[in-house]
């Protein structure tokens, strides 16, 4: 079987699965697919007992047009204790009876995003060799916070490779911030830009599209490349969990052989829960993918009615991550859901440009049936952090408490549950903090909470993040989405 993979937008537009993850976005504006999918299967019996590593190698080897040697490489570099607090990788937590939580955030930015930006930059230090590929890649990135770091982390100092990171001005809390300006190597740089997260997203889009600004790149022997979710490098090394948690929970005897579960994803952009679909799709026992949106409910309304809309009011949340109104990799269920029809998903996107809106024909939706929508107010995830705590003595974060607020508004009988904790409650300990205690603290900002929240509570902060503030730091840039492009042409030049 060749292993090729083609854009959402162009059956025809095929390409190794090396090249795809160099490119990251395809040139027609659509994302990456394995055009194999459909004969990809896993047995999750075979993964019974075995390490994370196993079962990510078997996974990505299915996937790629690696050598053995390469996917053991890539598999074991960046799942090591020098990047994972735990030799199992993630932990999957017993928490309450039918319940387990999936806890991503064990890597360097105490995030779920360290799972595939650990491994991405591996895989396309690979990619390139099997292309023979020897240009510089230029990796930009629009992050909404946790991205940006977990990719400046994931690529510094590798060979060849340069990083710039976009965020929004303001946009990100003052940890993520500190994260990202205490970032070491050489190739690596971030810029705050003014706007929110779609906006920033928006440029960073426009410049992949821009082939002039392309050709002006060439002249340097610089080619871009994505790391943001949409890249297919990102997706694939994230279905490793869904099958990891899912043996984990046989061994604990949380759960049979063969029982299906279901995993509850808090959602931005809609790379984890389409990873869970994957899973899925290649077999495994998987009852509902339960998708855990904020106040900004764009996919909970899609779900539920068929419309995507994202005329609406963008409302910053105490869950940042997932603050989003165009969630990318969504475009990757749809061409799945109209079996491949690539001239409908060119018609759908461009009606989302166009009109910031499309509606999938009714009998198509039923293809998205394992999918159940809800979604947590401000409120809500507030009450959740506290009931949580006081109930279960378990500290989440505030988009792990969305995603248990949807758990108990969809749970419908005894089917196991498992709700994927996305970030470290330390990642956002004021809100934590403030949903749990009332007292009135005097802490400036989360990084004091940070040390209030410990005190109270005894949880252990994460090594990578426990002093933070005497880290040297650089200076915070601030830009106008205008001089993205200018940003980038500056950074080649300085560097020449
Ligand atoms: C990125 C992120 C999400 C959203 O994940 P998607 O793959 O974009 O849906 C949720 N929570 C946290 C903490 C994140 O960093």
């Amino acid at each position: 079987m060749e292993k090729l993979f083609n854009s959402t937008r162009d059956n025809d537009n095929k390409l190794s699965p090396s090249r795809a993850i160099i490119k990251g976005l395809s040139d027609d504006g659509g994302l990456f697919v394995p055009q194999f999918l459909k004969d990809v299967k896993f047995d999750y019996k075979d993964f019974i007992g075995k390490s994370y590593n196993y079962i990510a190698k078997t996974i990505l080897g299915e996937f790629l047009d690696f050598s053995k040697e390469q996917i053991d490489y890539c598999v074991d570099t960046a799942y090591s204790l020098n990047n994972f607090e735990t030799e199992d990788i993630f932990k999957v937590v017993d928490v309450e009876d039918g319940l387990s939580i999936l806890e991503l955030f064990s890597g360097n930015t105490i995030a779920f995003k360290d799972c595939a930006l650990s491994i991405l930059p591996l895989l396309l230090k690979c990619a390139k060799e099997n292309e023979n590929d020897k240009d510089d890649v230029l990796i930009l990135t629009a992050t909404s916070g946790d991205t940006g770091k977990a990719a400046l982390e994931g690529f510094h100092d590798v060979d060849g490779i340069d990083v710039i990171v976009y965020y929004p001005y303001k946009g990100v809390s003052r940890l993520q911030l500190l994260q990202m300006l205490t970032q070491k190597g050489s190739n690596v740089k971030s810029y705050a830009v003014k706007g929110n997260f779609d906006d920033t997203q928006a440029g960073v889009k426009e410049i992949f599209n821009d082939s002039d600004f392309e050709k002006e790149l060439e002249k340097y022997g610089v080619k871009l490349s994505s790391a943001n979710s949409i890249n297919i490098g990102r997706l694939l090394p994230q279905v490793v969990y869904y099958y990891h948690s899912y043996v984990r929970l046989i061994e604990q005897g949380k759960i049979k052989e063969g029982d299906k579960v279901n995993f509850i994803v808090p959602t931005g952009n809609f790379g984890n829960i389409l990873a869970g679909y994957y899973a899925y799709l290649t077999g495994l026992p998987v009852n509902k993918l339960i998708c855990a949106s904020n106040d900004n409910n764009v996919l909970f309304d899609f779900f539920k009615s068929g419309t995507y809309d994202k005329n609406r009011e963008f409302k910053k949340t105490i869950s940042p991550s997932m603050d989003i109104l165009i969630s990318s990799n969504l475009e990757r269920l749809i061409y799945h859901m109209y079996d491949g029809d690539d001239k409908k998903v060119n018609d759908l996107m461009a009606k989302l440009s166009n009109e910031g809106k499309y509606t999938i024909d009714s009998e198509y939706m039923n293809k998205a049936d394992n999918f159940i929508g809800g979604y947590a107010t401000e409120d809500e995830i507030r009450e959740v952090i506290k009931e949580v705590y006081e109930k279960d003595n378990y500290l989440m974060d505030t988009h792990t408490a969305a995603g248990y607020k949807v758990y108990k508004d969809t749970k419908e009988d005894d089917t196991y549950s498992v709700l994927l904790s996305t970030a470290s409650p330390y990642k956002f300990s004021k809100d934590v903090y403030d949903s749990i205690f009332d007292d009135d603290v005097k802490a400036s900002d989360d990084v004091e909470y940070m040390y209030k929240l410990n005190e109270k509570t005894k949880v252990n902060i994460p090594k990578p993040v426990n002093n933070i503030e005497s880290i040297e730091r650089r200076e915070e840039e601030v830009i106008t989405k205008e001089d993205m492009r200018n940003s980038i042409l500056k950074y080649i030049e300085g560097k020449k």
